[in-house]
């Protein structure tokens, strides 16, 4: 079955099998298998219910016109997913059976993945704690998992600038936290800001960092980026944001393509004066889900700041072509970064 893919919206249809693999402390990872989708039947005391031990990924696979299928760096998905695990006392996935599952079961599903332009195929690798017990500690059972699921393109209606409201009450995370870790729970806290947001007319929230409440860290599910000119500038990987791997390849996609790019911390009232001032001229936010999404207005406590001309700027435009073009196929990739499917 392939859906046409401008209905397919976000993460609502999942095909037709998924990976599993179940880990025991006594005897490791037993064999993955590639199974029909379905339900889990998990004890009411599993761990994961009560203490959130899980985490997850996210990356994509691209099935170009060639007929190809592509996963934009899968081998940074697999590291990123153990260093999660292992903040949460997880076990660590063997980066052969995380990137060779995929491929694998990504190789079986191909005829799900859309080809309209600006779709792709998501992937969803999760590992939990399943052991059924109320005591405060890892699992000794765990089960990791990838789902698959066709996405439309993000942008319908062309590539258009969003806003974001930056929180001063509510925190994200903190060093020393679980920020730089993918796990649900950083989700589950972010809801009641993400709401507040949405009431006043914003789309999304940009956390500050939980110690002053005045550095920028990112958006929750994006890395934040502002543009001074042909410069732009990101927060360093503090502890508590999470090291996005499109944050990374545009890092290097931007100075590929002659443009300064500087991680720095970046203090709420001087980037709103640089606004105000014109001095930021752009400003974006970076993630697998959109890979890179325009911000034309931010607030801030009682004010509303257009970013330069409220627009999509010329350097998110071809930061956005590139990349999009790396992975699509339609640009060619100087880096490496794909990663072919069968044969
Ligand atoms: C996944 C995620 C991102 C984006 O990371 P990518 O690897 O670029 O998709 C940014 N922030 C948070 C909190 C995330 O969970």
């Amino acid at each position: 079955m392939v859906a046409a893919g401008s209905e397919l919206g976000f993460g609502k249809v999942f095909t037709d099998r998924m990976l599993f693999a179940e880990w025991r402390e006594e005897s490791g990872w037993g064999v993955a298998r590639i199974q029909p989708y379905q339900p889990f039947s998990i004890d009411p005391a599993g761990m994961v219910f009560h203490y959130g031990q899980a985490i997850f990924e996210g990356l994509k696979a691209y099935r170009w016109q060639d007929g190809r299928v592509a996963l934009f760096r899968p081998d940074m998905n697999a590291r990123r997913f153990n260093q999660s695990a292992d903040r949460l006392c997880l076990p660590p996935v063997p980066e052969e059976l995380f990137v060779e599952g995929i491929a694998r079961l990504v190789e079986l599903e191909r005829e799900w993945i859309p080809t309209a332009p600006g779709t792709s195929l998501y992937i969803r690798p999760v590992l939990m704690g399943v052991e059924a017990a109320l005591g405060i500690r890892p699992a000794d059972r765990c089960w990791f998992y990838v789902v698959l699921s066709p996405v439309g393109a993000y942008y319908r209606n062309g590539f258009a600038p969003t806003s974001i409201r930056v929180e001063d009450r509510y925190v994200r995370a903190v060093a020393g936290g679980t920020g730089e870790a993918k796990t649900g729970a950083n989700y589950a806290s972010s809801l009641r800001a993400g709401l507040k947001a949405k009431e006043q007319g914003f789309d999304q929230v940009l956390w500050l960092d939980g110690k002053e409440h005045r550095y920028v860290d990112e958006v929750g599910s994006m890395n934040m980026f502002f543009a001074y000119g042909d410069t732009i500038v990101t927060a360093p990987l503090s502890g508590a944001i999470l090291a996005g791997i499109t944050r990374d390849s545009v890092l290097s996609l931007a100075r590929e393509l002659g443009y300064r790019a500087e991680e720095r911390p970046i203090e709420v009232g001087e980037l709103l004066a640089d606004i105000e001032a014109g001095r930021v001229t752009e400003a974006f936010g970076t993630g697998t889900a959109a890979v890179i999404t325009p911000v034309g207005r931010l607030g801030y406590r009682e004010r509303t700041i257009p970013v330069g001309d409220g627009g999509v700027g010329r350097v998110t435009q071809r930061l956005y072509d590139t990349l999009t073009g790396i992975q699509s196929g339609a640009v060619a990739d100087p880096f490496g970064w794909l990663r072919f499917v069968g044969k």
